[in-house]
């Protein structure tokens, strides 16, 4: 048979051509991949098929690269889908649609792909996805596919991917290696206003309080207020609902944003979150400067900021607990010193 192969990367093509040929098949790489996230990526990708093509000596033909169509047909509404969700179930019937109209165009008799190789991927997933009579429901990652795919690919010097293809999957990979950061500091010494300057730097920044008041709607959060405020069992019942909810949250935006994400959680240390986090910022200040803040813009009595003051960690607790620290004792200027340096450092310039 004149077969078709739909080329996801030359490591993947590299375990089923020879198998197509073993079974008789002659073969055509087809490299179809508009989902990749740039032109860069694609021709990196592109010139280890054509390596692959001249050493098993076989026709390849490249496909035309039309990311914006992908993103519109195929990614719109679905950014944050998990990888082998619904987002990669319409990437496989974008591509593959492609393949089957190119066995059409060049009356072939059947088109296989090479994205069954991976063990990333669900073959089921893949062969549902199109319903063309020619697609061939091979499943390379059988015999040993993938490993033989590593190793060929090692002998011939493919370029090998870190990431799926698109800007999505690269995020998510990035986001799994990217380390966990987290900013949290005493009361009144200016985390609010930290926040706000690595906004304005570039940094997304995520607040455990905002996602609270997502969660619980004004109203609400003012009844129990009232309730948890006298009744430390109904405090507790109260957070064991909701810190696992806010903690998702978090959780979702540090995973799907990149490395560019820092989550603002106040009582980080007093929730016992810190072990989640591997780079812990503090923002602290001395002691008479968070009691003449809170008395000054908060309107305080000192009584009632000292009250503040001891149902918390004391800052200096909470520096000696983190990898990072900012010294919020000398204005604004000096304070936008500091968050620069530690975005350069954590975040990059
Ligand atoms: S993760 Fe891979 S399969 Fe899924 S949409 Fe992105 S490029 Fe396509």
């Amino acid at each position: 048979m004149n077969v078709l192969l739909h080329t996801c990367c030359g490591p993947c093509a590299s375990a089923c051509v020879p198998r197509l040929k073993e079974a008789g098949h002659k073969v055509t790489m087809f490299f179809s991949n508009s989902n990749l996230d740039s032109k860069v990526e694609y021709e990196k990708r592109l010139e280890a098929a054509k390596t692959l093509a001249e050493h098993d000596g076989v026709e390849l033909i490249a496909d035309e690269y039309d990311h914006e169509r992908w993103l519109e047909e195929v990614a719109r509404g679905y950014e944050n889908c998990r990888e082998k969700g619904e987002r990669c179930a319409r990437c496989f019937r974008f591509n593959l649609a492609r393949a089957a109209e190119k066995t059409a165009a060049l009356k072939l008799d059947g088109f296989a792909t090479s994205l069954t190789v991976s063990p990333h991927k669900v073959s089921k997933i893949i062969f549902s996805a199109c319903e063309d009579p020619k697609f061939m429901h091979e499943d390379f990652k059988k015999k040993e596919g993938f490993k033989l795919s590593v190793k060929r690919a090692a002998e011939l010097g493919l370029y090998r991917q870190k990431y799926c293809g698109c800007e999505f999957s690269k995020a998510a990979q990035e986001a799994r290696k990217a380390p966990r950061i987290a900013l949290t500091g005493g009361i009144a010494c200016g985390k609010s206003l930290v926040a706000k300057m690595l906004g304005e730097m570039g940094v997304k920044t995520i607040d455990a309080d905002d996602v609270v008041h997502e969660l619980i709607p004004l109203e609400e959060r003012k009844r129990l207020a009232k309730i948890v405020f006298k009744d430390e069992k109904a405090r507790k019942e109260l957070e064991a609902r909701i810190h696992p909810l806010v903690k998702k949250r978090l959780d979702e935006e540090l995973a799907n944003s990149g490395n560019k994400t820092i989550a603002i959680i106040p009582l980080l240390f007093e929730k016992h979150w810190d072990g989640e986090y591997d780079i812990i910022c503090s923002v602290v200040s001395d002691r008479e400067l968070q009691i003449d803040r809170m008395m000054t813009t908060r309107g305080y009595t000192r009584e009632e900021a000292l009250a503040r003051l001891a149902a918390q960690m004391p800052v200096e607790e909470k520096a000696a607990k983190s990898q990072h620290v900012i010294v919020n004792n000398l204005g604004v200027e000096e304070l936008r010193r500091q968050v620069e340096e530690f975005k350069d450092r954590y975040y990059g310039r």
